[in-house]
């Protein structure tokens, strides 16, 4: 194994291949410096194969690590530790390494989403009802956060059906209570359905992230529910956020997921409250003029 090492000043990082775009040191920094440890958060591109190196170096300088695409699932194998979220998810954003050296990984995610959606729209989880586009890592990781945080009904709308169901079997095992539907991006009368009962939709396909991408579903569907409240995860203004404020849904984007994921992380490193104003404004900062 090739050694890697990692600058000295590091006590925490993210890692992801690519990871350029990753806006997680400047919040992090700006949380770390509040607290007194200074700016030591860095940031890593680790192609698949150097995963098992950087993990020998972390073991041995880093107090903990973001992990994101795409090693959230493959970073598993190496650690000593899963939260019981993370592992039925089979994704891990967040290490920890312990004063021993051993690593132990959690999903903090759906958190996010969760505390995002309460500080905008006062919703609680427990007992809602949600509308998921997409069934990839984002969609996976909140929609299962949201069945074990006790969600009444998830009504799910993906394009490759077998991504579909097994998001579908995962959550069916963690809530075996919850009322699950699933339908593809042209079945406009069951999406129709899943509108009007749902009380929050969440756009998580990575359609948007282009300019010439096509919406996710017919946006004019929208309209059904006069009453929905709507989440973009991606940051900046999409066709989907758009069409939201058109019809006047109250709707937000992905930088409350972004900053509640980040925060939560950095309760688990170092086990205190994490400055939570310093982080927005940090990322607000950090993502301006994007
Ligand atoms: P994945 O690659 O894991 O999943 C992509 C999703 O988009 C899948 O459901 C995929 O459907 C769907 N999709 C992609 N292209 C098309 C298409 N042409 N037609 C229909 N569906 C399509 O990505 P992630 O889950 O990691 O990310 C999804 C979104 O969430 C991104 O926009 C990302 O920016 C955002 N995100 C935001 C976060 C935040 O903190 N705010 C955190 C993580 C992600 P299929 O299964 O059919 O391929």
């Amino acid at each position: 194994m090739t050694e890697l090492t990692l600058d000295p000043a590091w006590h925490f990082a993210v890692i992801g291949d690519p990871v350029a775009h990753s806006k997680s040191p400047q919040m992090q920094n700006a949380a770390l410096c509040e607290l007194g440890f200074g700016p030591c958060y860095g940031k890593l591109q680790v192609a698949a194969a150097d995963l098992p190196a950087f993990v020998a170096a972390a073991r041995k300088q880093l107090r903990g690590f973001n992990v994101t695409v795409p090693h959230k699932r493959a970073i598993l194998p190496f650690l000593d530790r899963i939260d019981p979220e993370a592992e039925l998810g089979q994704s891990v954003n967040t290490v920890t390494v312990e004063p021993d050296g051993s690593l132990s990984g959690a999903s903090t995610d759906g958190y996010g989403l969760a505390m995002a959606i309460r500080e905008r729209f006062q919703l609680e989880v427990a007992g809602g009802s949600f509308t998921f586009f997409g069934a990839g890592g984002a969609a996976q990781a909140a929609a299962l956060h949201f069945a074990l945080q006790g969600a009444r009904a998830l009504y799910l709308v993906n394009r490759t059906r077998s991504r579909l169901e097994a998001l579908a079997a995962i959550l069916a095992r963690a809530n075996p209570k919850l009322e699950l539907q699933l339908a593809a991006p042209g079945d406009e009368a069951r999406i129709e359905q899943f509108l009007r009962a749902s009380q929050l939709v969440i756009q998580a396909t990575s359609l948007g992230l282009r300019p010439d991408d096509p919406p996710p579903f017919r946006l004019e569907l929208l309209k059904v529910n006069p009453g929905l409240r709507a989440v973009e995860t991606i940051y900046h203004p999409t066709p989907f956020r758009r069409t939201c404020e058109a019809f006047g849904l109250p709707v937000t984007d992905g930088r409350g997921m972004l900053l509640h994921q980040g925060a939560r992380s950095l309760e688990l490193w170092l086990g205190q409250p994490a400055p939570v104003a310093t982080m927005r404004r940090a990322l607000e900062e950090a993502l301006c003029g994007e």
